[in-house]
């Protein structure tokens, strides 16, 4: 038989202190819950065979396929701001890397698959409840077009794990462009070990960001790049409403990937303090706060490769405030476009920032559902004299109409057709996101009585979420008041 999955490692190549070798722990009766069939044939694996026993099998950890060389990687991070030296893969295992239909290459790792030298007081397993909510964000994050890690499959162990309670245990199988973390470098760092560091760097490099390696200085490129990656990133989360609920630093990818889907959450009402983990007590990962933390995090990247970036430390620190520099306006930039492409303007005019922060205030102040609000701006788009659909979701009538008004002059010198304008917003303005009370009813519905037509149905919703679709308006709607979700929980 062919290799089922045609590994070529290179994490594994670099030096032993980097991870723990070690296999999956085999579990009683796996089951599968869900293939991602689409994703499979991107990274050029047999579906067929993934979803075989002897897939499935694999897939849940119980076997291993020849040939595999498994690891668990070893980082450090902040977590909530203090620092913790070792933290590293406690409940996953990196199977190996393949290289997808289109040259890239991805991780492969079980997540939920048995402990490691890295678990701590922790169990490695996985609860079938995150599994899912992983599952149904990271995808759906995937259709909105967000750098995202991914879901190739979701098994049942046929194990229970023990939380509050017992609770089916599950196995997800998450593919990354790499698992590499700010926190990758802390472990270095926080060791001395700068041959550690340089290997790391060389390593990312050559992996994700090979235009740095001409560079006079390729530890600043780098950097360069890893800021730009998350200051390109973090907008499009604000942009879609998303809360990540647990931005420590070794949740912090280098690849510039969203990671770790733990409580994570989506705006139903636009507040711009809303905190959703029941873990962050001092809201230090609400979502306006994002930005201000990704720039900590990546202050704290800085740190770490001081000594790369010159032999000089003064010359080091220069570099690195001159790199950490390029956070605000690379963000700005990138979170002002994507909001005048909400708003339906094509150009750059003065003003237009404001303008789409008065919405944000008048939607704030109103507890106006953010997604429907964008929604309902796009289909008033193609008819400038009719009543904006929008104005539904706002209270103060008046601000709002003041407001339209401004949005309605500006919209003229477009000059842009309605029609045209509406699909253009249309296609930046989902209809559908995971909302908070429609995972909740998935994970009930498969932990409570088993029953996994609800995770398919949402999952199907979410993979065309700019589409409006009359069948599926129920999805489009944010909770009831008895259906709202007030705090998620990592559930770890
Ligand atoms: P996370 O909450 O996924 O960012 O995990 C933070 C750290 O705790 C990582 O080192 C994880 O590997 C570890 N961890 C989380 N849950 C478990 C678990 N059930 N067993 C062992 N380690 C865990
Ligand atoms: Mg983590």
């Amino acid at each position: 038989m062919t290799a089922p999955f045609p590994f070529d490692n290179t994490y594994a190549r670099l030096p032993e202190r980097f991870f723990a070798r070690l296999a999956p722990t085999p579990v009683r009766a796996p089951t599968l819950i869900r293939l991602n069939r689409p994703l499979a044939w991107d990274l050029g694996l047999d579906a067929d065979w993934l979803a075989s026993e002897e897939g499935v099998e694999t897939l849940a950890g119980k076997s291993v396929p020849t040939g595999t060389e498994s690891i668990a990687t070893a980082y450090a991070g902040h977590q909530f701001g203090g620092f913790v030296p070792q933290l590293g893969d406690g409940r996953a295992i990196l199977l190996g890397e393949v290289v997808d239909r289109n040259g890239l290459r991805r991780d492969i790792q079980l997540k939920g698959s048995g402990p490691t030298p890295f678990s701590r007081r922790g169990d490695g397993r996985a609860a079938l409840g995150p599994v899912l909510r992983e599952y149904v964000v990271s995808e759906a994050m995937a259709a909105l077009g967000i750098p995202t890690t991914r879901a190739l499959a979701a098994v049942l162990t046929g194990e229970k794990v023990f939380r509050e309670e017992a609770l089916p245990g599950a196995v997800l199988t998450r593919v990354a462009s790499s698992h590499i973390r700010v926190g990758t470098f802390q472990f270095f760092a926080a060791r001395e070990d700068t041959e550690g560091l340089r290997l790391l760097a060389d390593h990312v490099i050559a992996r994700h960001y090979p235009k740095a390696a001409q560079a006079e200085n390729p530890c600043r490129a780098l950097l360069d790049a890893v800021i730009h990656a998350q200051a390109t990133l973090i907008p499009q989360w604000l942009l879609v409403g998303f809360i990540h609920g647990v931005m420590n630093t070794d949740n912090t990818s280098i690849a510039g990937e969203t990671i770790d889907y733990g409580p994570c959450a989506f705006l139903d009402a636009y507040d711009p303090a809303a905190v959703f983990s029941a873990i962050d007590h001092h809201g230090r990962y609400a979502y306006a706060n994002q930005p201000v933390i990704a720039h900590w995090n990546l202050t704290r990247l800085a740190e770490c490769l001081l000594p790369l970036l010159s032999g000089d430390e003064a010359l080091a620190i220069a570099q690195a405030e001159e790199a950490l520099g390029a956070f605000a306006p690379t963000f700005d930039n990138a979170y002002r476009a994507g909001l005048r492409r909400k708003l339906g303007l094509l150009s750059e005019r003065d003003g237009d920032p404001e303008l789409g922060r008065d919405l944000l205030q008048l939607m704030a102040a109103d507890g106006a559902d953010f997604t429907l609000t964008f929604r309902a701006l796009s289909e008033g788009a193609s008819d400038a004299a009719g009543e904006l659909p929008a104005r539904k979701h706002f209270k103060d009538l008046v601000a709002f109409d003041a407001w339209a008004a401004r949005w309605r002059r500006r919209l003229a010198p477009e000059g842009m057709d309605d029609v045209v304008r509406q699909q253009a917003m249309q296609a930046v303005n989902p209809a559908y996101i995971p909302r908070n009370h429609r995972i909740e009813a998935v994970i009930r519905a498969a932990v409570d009585r088993n029953d996994f037509g609800p995770f398919e149905e949402l999952l199907s919703v979410l993979s065309k979420p700019f589409e409006h679709r009359e069948s599926d308006a129920d999805y489009a709607k944010p909770p009831e008041a008895s259906e709202r979700v007030h705090q998620t929980f990592c559930g770890t």
